[in-house]
């Protein structure tokens, strides 16, 4: 596989620490209000990556967090913590605002079947090893503390912009203009670690530390979280675009302080969705969110297809005309694989030298729009109905877009059920056949038969249909 890296800006040979392993971490949501389309890209792409590492045979654990706790309206240590303002908006406390955003996070994931990562953490549940990378960093002299706060230092790095030749104002996105600077800080990017006296004194979640009862800053969550979950190595870290900076910046300044080496190899960041009007927004204009455009009639798996049409690494606009074409596209090329027939034999070489080829084009920095055309190339080659449907369902192992759908659930439970009883019976006639009793082989065949399956043996191994 290869992998565009923020790191280095070159296209790069996927080489994960452990052969066949893949560590791999995304930052999680702010769970004080639901997230919006252009977020969920962010998901969506983070989620093919995902499927495409595992598609091409990589073992992966995907750690996520869930920040509820730290991260001020700025990105930066400026602002309103964001969680609080959530929860004075809806009159609800910190955690119950918690509870309910991380819910309806996941229920637009499950509705974009965006997988939900292996293992996933709340900041709140690791402030004793938030604290103690903190003690550590404080130990080696990367951390010092003013007014009570303490203060990464970044002037003891010997490089603190290492996403490459960047220029500062291009990596300011994310922070707004309009916030004053705090004045405890020795150095301009200096970030809090942890604070205890400062301007929120309503905070509602504080917690005892070394350093006076206080809450942790944003940056340390991700740090702490995916070493406690993947260790001292991680192959690829994920978020959107404005993560670069600060955020993506702090984390690697102070993980790598705290380990005394390289951290992560890889990192992947999603451009942004955009409205007509600019950046996507939360509190301005049309609030965009998978609901709404269930309300308006959308699949929501329509929204994945215009994101997988466009690739991550360019900007994307929305509208809908934009997504109606989507919809209009999904609904054509699922009608399209509904038609295709059932009948024939599997070819089971085909379907894998199509695995295959995908492998190679989708893998090539998750290159999204030219699998989709892969897809469109499979149908519209000579093979037969069940050959094009195996492809199909293969190919949305990574697409993700519930292509032969029609089949609906219940259907599917039972097509399941049916596969894994003949696989079972294809096993036990091979043990039969294996130890030469071949009466016990032709009988398992009968049996199969009997319930309308008919086995064929062939160069590629058995296969079966139903007559
Ligand atoms: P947040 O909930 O604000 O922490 O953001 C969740 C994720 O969405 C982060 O990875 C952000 O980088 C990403 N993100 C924020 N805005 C956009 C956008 N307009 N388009 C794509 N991703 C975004
Ligand atoms: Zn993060």
């Amino acid at each position: 596989m290869k992998l565009f890296n923020t790191l280095t800006k070159n296209v790069e040979e996927f080489v994960p620490n452990v052969e066949g392993k893949v560590n791999m971490y995304t930052c999680g949501p702010t769970v004080y209000h639901f997230a919006h389309i252009g977020n969920l890209r962010s998901y969506i792409m983070e989620d093919v990556l995902e499927k495409t590492l595992r598609y091409a045979g990589y073992d992966v654990k995907r750690v996520m967090n869930i920040t509820d706790v730290g991260h001020l309206s700025s990105d930066a240590d400026t602002g309103e913590d964001k969680m609080l303002k959530g929860a004075k908006r809806e009159h609800k406390t910190v955690m119950e605002i918690a509870q309910f955003y991380t819910d309806a996070f996941f229920s637009d994931c499950a509705k974009l079947n965006i997988k939900t990562p292996d293992v996933v953490e709340p900041a709140t549940n690791c402030i004793d090893e938030f604290i103690h990378m903190i003690e550590v960093l404080l130990e080696k002299g990367y951390a010092y503390r003013a007014s009570e706060n303490i203060y990464f230092d970044t002037s003891k790095l010997e490089s603190y912009y290492v996403f490459g030749n960047q220029s500062e104002e291009e990596l300011m996105v994310g922070v707004r203009e309009d916030v004053t600077e705090d004045e405890n800080k020795k150095n301009k990017n200096d970030f809090v670690l942890w604070f205890t006296k400062s301007k929120f004194e309503d905070q509602a979640l504080k917690w005892d530390s070394p350093w006076g009862v206080g809450y942790p800053g944003w940056h340390i969550e991700c740090s702490c979280i995916s070493m406690k979950h993947l260790g001292e190595y991680m192959d690829i870290h994920c978020g959107g675009i404005d993560n670069m900076f600060p955020h993506h910046t702090n984390e690697i300044a102070q993980s790598e302080a705290y380990l005394g080496h390289k951290w992560c190899n890889y990192w992947f960041h999603v451009h942004h969705l955009n409205d007509q009007s600019g950046k996507m927004s939360k509190s301005k204009g049309e609030f965009l969110t998978v609901s709404l455009l269930e309300q308006k009639g959308y699949d929501p798996l329509a929204y994945r297809l215009f994101c997988l049409q466009s690739h991550y690494r360019k900007p994307l606009v929305f509208s809908y005309e934009a997504l109606d074409q989507a919809a209009g596209t999904y609904k054509k090329l699922k009608k399209r694989i509904a038609d295709l027939d059932k009948e024939g034999l599997v070819d089971e070489a085909a379907v894998a030298d199509h695995k295959e080829k995908f492998v190679e084009v989708v893998g090539n920095d998750v290159n999204t729009s030219m699998g989709i055309t892969l897809l469109y190339d499979a149908l519209k080659e000579e093979l037969n109905g069940a050959t094009k449907r195996a492809i199909v369902s293969s190919y949305d192992e990574v697409l993700g877009l519930n292509l032969l759908a029609e089949e609906e659930t219940a259907a599917n439970d039972v097509d399941a059920e049916l596969e894994a009883f003949v696989m079972a019976k294809i096993e036990e006639r091979k043990a039969a056949k294996k130890e030469k009793n071949f009466a016990l082989a032709d009988a398992i065949r009968d049996e199969l038969l009997e319930k309308g399956i008919a086995i064929k043996d062939t160069r590629e191994g058995v296969v079966w249909e139903r007559v």
